[in-house]
């Protein structure tokens, strides 16, 4: 059975707080915000080591916004905002409905009412050699974990990247929402800088982020307005958004692909075409 080990759970009152706690912790603590995928991570005692203490963001106020800045056209979300507020908010259905239909595809219901924007982006991967319990059979030590094999190159891969592994990794990312804020530009904001989303992901540590470093905000330009048509006079000047999802499952499952598309429109030309996916590849 899989069971959690002794923790300290601390409660961050501010970013500046948990970073801070982080840092003191030298590597021995982890975040956690809702916690749907921290948990599952700490039971499986899958990390490198077993966090000590656990610093929970669930009391850092102020962190669950999804406001549009009209100054600068861009739509600004808080880490800690919810998933289901993100794929249920009204600027986001009008303006940026590729990010609002990935939203509504995160999992269920109960994950989505729990689950943050900064958690789906930083969720650990899913392969099933990282996932690996570590109480059946003993663990595997598999690249990832520091060990030297990515064993999913050569042994079973399904839903892991048909693209190849850049540092040896195969494992791909399974964050709906990542993908549409990789067609949208987004940027996501630190407590110490900014970083374009493109740059956001690491193959092998999963994001850039440094130690002591929180997700604190996710930064959209707001594109022209969207258009259902893809053609025609009424795309002029205008963006066309689309997300979709497939995976084995209608009902809660993790995408095998899913892609999102932003094209921009000048007049009726196509002046900008950002298409991102994610994918990985199933067994025949
Ligand atoms: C059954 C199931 C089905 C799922 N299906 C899907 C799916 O279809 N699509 C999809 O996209 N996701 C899916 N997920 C993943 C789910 O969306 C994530 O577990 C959830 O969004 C994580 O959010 P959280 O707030 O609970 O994060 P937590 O579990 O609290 O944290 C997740 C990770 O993010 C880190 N973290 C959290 N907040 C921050 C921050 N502000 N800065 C830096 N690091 C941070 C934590 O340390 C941890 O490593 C599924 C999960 C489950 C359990």
């Amino acid at each position: 059975m899989k069971t959690l080990l002794p923790f300290n759970l601390v409660y961050a009152s501010s970013i500046d707080d948990a970073s801070a706690k982080l840092n003191a912790a030298k590597g021995t603590a982890i975040l956690v915000a809702g916690g749907t995928d921290v948990m599952p991570v700490l039971k499986s005692r899958i990390l490198p080591t077993y966090p000590q203490t656990v610093i929970s963001l669930q009391k850092v106020a102020g962190l669950d916004y999804i406001n549009m800045d009209t100054d600068t056209s861009t739509l600004k979300i808080g880490a800690l905002a919810k998933i289901v507020d993100i794929a249920n908010s009204g600027d986001v259905r009008v303006n940026f409905p590729c990010l609002s239909e990935a939203a509504g595809a995160v999992a269920s219901p109960q994950i989505r009412n729990v689950g943050t924007i900064g958690g789906d982006i930083m969720q650990q991967v899913r392969c099933w050699y990282y996932r690996y319990p570590n109480e059946v059979g003993g663990r595997i030590n598999c690249l990832r974990k520091g060990g030297t094999t990515c064993y999913a190159a050569a042994g079973d891969n399904r839903y892991h990247s048909i693209f190849g592994g850049p540092k040896g990794c195969y494992a791909a990312s399974t964050s709906d929402v990542a993908t549409a804020l990789l067609a949208l530009d987004a940027s996501m904001v630190t407590n110490t800088r900014t970083i374009p989303v493109d740059s956001f992901f690491d193959p092998l540590a999963g994001t850039v982020l440094g130690d002591g470093e929180i997700l604190t905000e996710i930064d959209v330009p707001t594109p022209p307005t969207p258009t259902d048509v893809c053609g025609g006079g009424e795309m002029e000047n205008s963006s066309w958004q689309y997300f979709t999802k497939f995976g084995r499952r209608a009902s809660i499952d993790f995408a095998i692909a899913s892609v999102a598309v932003l094209l921009t429109f000048t007049g009726t030309m196509c002046v900008n075409a950002r298409i991102a996916w994610e994918e990985s590849r199933p067994r025949p």
